[in-house]
């Protein structure tokens, strides 16, 4: 009764608080995680990383979590030897998949949770928001303009 009672608070509060992933040494460098990463949070080794790949972030920005970036700029690779994971852009795939795909996909099961790295759920979705949010303010600019620009040759027809 108190093993399964501990089992059970155990479960509920890994499940609200998530352990970001890591890639450890084991991994053989198969480039298998690296396009199934919906943030493109994850680099070859000794690749310079960016915020704005994969993430539509340009120039300064105030991460959810208060960080200052410039999400332009070219950051020093993680890991030199084996592919890394940018914290700060991997949300577990909060918001995309039901689990971190680049441990499903990893062949030798070398994406694991870094118990260094804990980030709730409500901030790894505000993350993911943080992001997409980002990316529907340039969809709906892209589409404002071609209505714009739709409307001008339509009225440009009329007049000319
Ligand atoms: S858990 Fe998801 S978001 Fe994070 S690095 Fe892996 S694939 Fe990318
Ligand atoms: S799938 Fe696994 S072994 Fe392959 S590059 Fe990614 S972390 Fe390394």
């Amino acid at each position: 009764m108190g093993v399964a009672l501990v089992s059970i608070i155990f479960a509920k509060l890994k499940k609200e608080n998530p352990m970001a992933i890591i890639i450890t040494d084991e991994c053989i460098n198969c480039g298998a995680c690296e396009p199934e990463c919906p943030n493109n949070a994850i680099y070859e080794p000794s690749e310079d990383w960016k915020f704005e790949e994969g993430t539509e972030l340009k120039g300064d920005v105030i991460l959810p979590n208060g960080k200052k970036i410039n999400a332009s700029e070219s950051q020093d690779p993680i890991d030199e030897d084996v592919y890394y994971i940018v914290p700060d852009k991997c949300t577990e795939c909060k918001g995309f998949h039901d689990e971190p795909q680049c441990a499903a996909v990893c062949p030798v099961d070398c994406c694991v949770p870094d118990e260094n790295i804990v980030e709730s759920e409500t901030v790894l979705l505000a993350k993911n928001n943080f992001f997409i949010e980002n990316k529907l303010v340039i969809l709906l600019l892209v589409f404002s303009m071609n209505r714009i620009f739709f409307s001008f040759g339509f009225y440009s027809c009329l007049f000319f």
